[in-house]
């Protein structure tokens, strides 16, 4: 089987990539799978930037097929904030529970009609000397005032998806991976993927 490796640290992450990509002809392997300890700072000022950089960083170190994606949440009332600063927003130690106090409290002041938000991932795959494809995935919703749900990791108590009426957190695992941005942008590279034959 062809392997392809999932450039991330992230658990979350991890586990959904894994999972979208069962019925593929694909095998993915972690990096810690592959023995790479390496952290790739995200120095990039935009998505497609910086999954670039893991991509084409890990592809290297590896000689590996590589996916990596960069991705973030999008609050209209913040100017688009956290955006490509989403994981360091709350400060570079913070956990899940201290971003989503930290965006609660930066949007206090603001209307509630400017809560609207978009989660977007960009996905980069590339192999070794080989040129970088980019895909991207986007989810609207709106931030709540209070978390609800317990699945997924991240911001996603706090995204509440009218069409779902739920919050991410509060979606099960598939259905996540049906209407999430990085759902749908592997989804795009699943399907751009079909029928190549990289021997690896
Ligand atoms: P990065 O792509 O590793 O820079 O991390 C992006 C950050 O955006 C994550 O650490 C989360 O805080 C947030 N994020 C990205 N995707 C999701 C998601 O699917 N659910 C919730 N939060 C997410």
């Amino acid at each position: 089987m062809q392997k392809i490796l999932i450039a991330t640290h992230n658990a979350g992450k991890l586990r959904e990539f894994s999972s979208m990509f069962t019925q593929t002809p694909y095998e993915l392997v972690s990096l810690s799978d592959v023995g790479i300890d390496v952290d790739v700072d995200e120095t990039g000022s935009t998505y497609a930037e910086n999954a670039t950089l893991k991509a084409v960083t890990y592809a290297k170190l590896s000689g590996l097929p590589t996916l990596a994606d960069d991705s973030g949440l999008e609050v209209d009332g913040l100017d688009g904030e956290p955006g490509v600063r989403s994981a360091r927003y709350a400060g570079e130690d913070a956990t899940d529970d201290d971003r989503i106090a930290f965006l609660l409290q930066k949007l206090n002041n603001i209307p509630k009609e400017m809560w609207t938000a978009r989660f977007r991932c960009v996905i980069a795959l590339t192999r070794p000397d080989a040129p970088v494809e980019l895909y991207e995935g986007r989810c609207e919703g709106v931030i709540t005032d209070r978390p609800r749900g317990a699945s997924g990791f991240g911001y996603d108590p706090l995204f509440y998806i009218p069409d779902m009426d739920r919050t991410m957190a509060e979606l099960s695992f598939d259905e996540k991976n049906r209407v999430s941005h990085r759902g749908r942008a592997s989804q795009s590279v699943i399907a751009a993927l079909r029928g190549r034959d990289w021997k690896v």
